[in-house]
């Protein structure tokens, strides 16, 4: 008989859960939206969901969940910088109260890193970073199928790693501020909102990123600088990332995956910032892109039942 196991997407204004089996397929699939009235409502939330999901397919051995911000190893509290009610609590153990059963927490992209590591796009590489672009910009490192978390459980927030003072002269770039209170991290440049404001700063007008890329395409001059700009920010920044981890592969996720002419230019780009005799590894498009939330929470429930087994044996 399979075991089912649920992962849960916990985002800013939604959480989705999605049951799976073990073979990670999925059965069972229902979003609602976050609640904004603290960490009771919220708990209460996700406990809902869970018992809807046991009542249809039988009660779940564990369950997997991914957040936005990470869990300090030293308190066990979680530090999150968009949603509010979740910060400074003990997220894991008051969910595992509720639930009454294991429950294993990670950063929603970690998830995503650990979804595309198993079955994924990089499912055939020992080692592996995945790089969420989108409002913000955060990845995850996976050895051999395992996620690596670090000492402060944060390992992967590469977008608060800062930009390098040559690519900032280079285009004579600002230094801009960054939400978590540090100054010049990459975040605020290839990130989706960073590309905005590099055509800001080039062009004088706010444009979104579709509206850039559909400017470049129709050939004009500073949104296509903008497009270059970026391009050597992010090479330069997944260049150091090479330099610290060397991964296998690198898959991209979040809103700026879709641009199609990152995976031809990047890995050039990439290998241009190394040192000599260094080469990019494989910059890969995700196959799971926006289901690796609740798919990589997945990965991370069926991590416990598999410690469970092993225990038993
Ligand atoms: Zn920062």
């Amino acid at each position: 008989m399979t075991r089912i196991i649920h992962g849960i997407d916990v985002g800013g204004t939604k959480i989705e859960l999605v049951s799976y089996d073990e073979a990670l397929q999925p059965l069972h699939r229902r979003r609602i939206d976050t609640p904004t009235q603290g960490i009771l409502a919220f708990i209460e939330a996700v406990a809902g969901l869970v018992e809807e999901a046991d009542d249809r397919l039988g009660a779940a051995m564990a369950v997997g969940v991914g957040i936005p911000g990470f869990v300090d190893p030293k308190t066990g509290c979680h530090v999150s910088a968009n949603i509010p009610a979740l910060r400074g609590q003990r997220v894991p153990s008051m969910l595992e109260a509720s639930l009454k059963r294991p429950v294993n927490v990670a950063n929603d992209c970690h998830c995503f890193a650990l979804s595309e590591a198993h079955g994924g796009a990089a499912a055939r590489f020992d080692s592996m970073f995945g790089l969420v672009i989108g409002t913000g910009a955060a990845g995850g490192y996976c050895v051999n199928g395992r996620l690596l978390k670090g000492r402060n459980g944060a390992l992967g927030e590469t977008g608060h790693t800062p930009i390098s003072a040559a690519v900032l002269e280079r285009h004579r770039l600002p230094i801009f501020d960054c939400a978590c209170g540090l100054r010049g991290c990459l975040e605020r440049y290839v990130s989706g909102s960073g590309l905005q404001a590099i055509h800001t700063h080039l062009s004088g007008e706010q444009l979104d990123g579709r509206g850039i890329m559909a400017r470049a395409s129709a050939g004009d001059a500073t949104a296509r600088q903008a497009l270059v700009v970026h391009l050597d920010v992010l090479a330069s920044s997944l260049a150091s990332l090479v330099l610290h981890l060397d991964p296998d592969a690198i898959v991209l996720g979040g809103g700026l995956s879709k641009l199609s002419h990152l995976y031809e230019e990047l890995p050039g780009q990439v290998t241009r910032h190394l040192v000599r005799g260094m080469d990019s590894p494989p910059i890969l498009p995700p196959v799971f892109g926006d289901a690796g939330g609740t798919r990589g929470a997945a990965v991370l429930a069926l991590s416990l039942l598999q410690s469970e087994d092993t225990r038993a044996c």
